[in-house]
């Protein structure tokens, strides 16, 4: 086992496969899940894939991986079991580090054509008074841009590179995984067909990457006792609408603490040259109970009577918040919800990736961020080891503490726990907020969050020394 399990956080999951061999391969007959059992046949359309290596789910996690593989001459396949890849979903921000090795796989070009660059970060109480503010991406001196950008579009624009670069097969949608087995030569994967369970297929791959996401299979099948996500009991609301562009068009604004916050940021372009595509994020603690809400309402949609009256409890000085919502075709409602660092994420030849690894809080912009760095050390570990063990090992050695550590701060509150300490302090708003938090206070809560998670100045730009 990786050194790093010894040193992560122990989590309350309960390790469900209990066929580990002392080499770490797992015996093929012993499934830990009875949901995750093959049933042995191959029906039509059964396709013994040589891909070396099988990605589950098509998310930023999934895609970046395959480009990274295909760029280091390692053969992959990605089953997804959306029926399409469809730009759905709201904004988020990508930080240099992920940048950085977006950059490294060419995608600079493809990027400033669905996303912004981000000039301008405020971080400011309810009411709209600045605790912190800083310039951002290349304007902070970064040699790679920040983006604010569209997840929806960013994955569309990921998945049309892999398709373009891997070839039109390289993405198998509508299909979903339904168990897999391992042996000492490889791992057989068995997939269905993600709507009506029909149409079983069998792939072959020397490794298997769950990158399926905060609802991860693979993370299931070996701890089935982990239990639904943890809820912190924020609801957050998220929406995008063509609205006149704020600011100089390009910078973010971050309003409030953990219990109560306001995100506002530029996507693209918007209709007209004086507007933008602005996203939006409530968020608010709704409820004590660490239990979230049923799965039917992870992506529900919002209505104005409930996120008006928090919205209004929200003061940025020349924003309408209120105006912005309402002009909201369709918005979404979400709990905030993590996992528990796992002790381990590899197990012989499988291991996970991204959310499916490291559920985080979205706070400090870096749950994708942080699949995309995974994405990377993977393919460097694949192309380098011996032997796959040896390679999802090191992997796992690297990025499992280093991921563990951005859970814990993003429970914290992430660099946004410098809104958290000035509003504890003073409530109701201040006159200076040098004498509510010392400049050197709020630059290392802002800054620590940055160093942890990889993305301070000189982590992201010693790379291209
Ligand atoms: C409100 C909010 C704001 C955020 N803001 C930011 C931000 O500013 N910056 C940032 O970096 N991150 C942000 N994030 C987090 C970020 O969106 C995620 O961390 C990231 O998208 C995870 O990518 P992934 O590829 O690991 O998983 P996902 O994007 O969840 O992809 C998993 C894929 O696997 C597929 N799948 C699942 N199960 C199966 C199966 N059994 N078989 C086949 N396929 C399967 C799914 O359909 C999905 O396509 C935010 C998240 C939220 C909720």
């Amino acid at each position: 086992m990786a050194k790093s399990s010894k040193k992560s956080k122990p989590a309350k999951e309960q390790a469900g496969s209990k066929s580990l061999t002392q080499s770490g391969a797992p015996k093929a007959a012993k499934s830990g899940s009875a949901v995750m059992v093959i049933d042995g046949k191959s029906g039509p359309g059964a396709f013994a894939g040589p891909a070396r290596v099988i990605i589950i789910g098509a998310g930023v996690g999934g895609l970046t991986l395959a480009l990274m593989l295909h760029q280091r001459g390692i053969s992959c396949q990605i089953y997804e079991q959306a029926s399409a890849i469809s730009p759905i979903g709201a904004g988020i921000n990508v930080l240099p580090h992920a940048i950085r090795e977006l950059a490294d796989l060419g995608l600079i070009g493809t990027l400033d054509k669905v996303g912004v660059r981000t000039t301008e970060l405020f971080y400011m109480n309810r009411i709209g008074q600045i605790v912190w503010r800083e310039p951002r991406g290349i304007a902070a001196g970064f040699e790679v841009p920040q983006y604010s950008i569209h997840r929806g579009r960013l994955q569309k624009a990921l998945y049309d590179t892999v398709i373009e670069r891997l070839g039109p097969g390289a993405v198998v949608t509508g299909r979903k995984l339904a168990g897999f087995i391992q042996d000492e030569g490889g791992v057989t994967a068995h997939l269905v067909d993600s709507v009506d369970g029909s149409g079983s297929m069998t792939v072959r791959g020397e490794v298997l990457v769950g990158a399926d996401g905060i609802h991860s299979a693979v993370r299931a099948h070996y701890y089935p006792k982990q239990g639904l996500p943890s809820w912190n009991g924020i609801q957050m609301w998220r929406g995008v609408a063509d609205f006149p562009a704020f600011l100089d068009g390009q910078s973010m604004i971050i309003a409030g603490g953990m219990a109560a916050k306001f995100v506002l940021y530029p996507i693209a372009p918007g209709e007209t040259p004086e507007t933008r595509l602005t996203n939006w994020v409530v968020n608010v603690r709704v409820s004590d109970t660490p239990h979230p809400p049923g799965k039917e309402s992870w992506s529900r949609r919002g209505r104005l009577d409930e996120v008006l009256p928090y919205a209004r409890r929200f003061e940025v000085p020349g924003f309408d918040l209120v105006s912005l919502i309402k002009s909201t075709d369709a918005f979404y409602e979400y709990p905030m919800c993590d996992r528990d660092p796992l002790p381990r994420w590899t197990h012989g030849r499988i291991t996970l990736l991204g959310d499916a690894a490291h559920p985080m809080y979205p706070v400090g912009s870096n749950g994708a961020g942080q699949a995309i760095l995974d994405a990377r050390m993977l393919a460097d570990r694949l192309k380098k080891a011996e032997h796959p063990y040896q390679a999802l090992l090191e992997y796992e050695e690297d990025r499992l503490p280093k991921t563990a550590e951005v859970v814990a701060l993003n429970r914290k509150g992430g660099p946004e726990r410098v809104i958290d300490e000035v509003e504890k302090r003073e409530p109701a708003g201040f006159t200076d907020v040098e004498r509510v938090l010392s400049y050197d206070e709020r630059r290392a809560i802002v800054r620590g969050y940055a160093g942890k998670a990889g993305y301070a100045l000189q982590q992201v730009n010693k790379k291209a020394v």
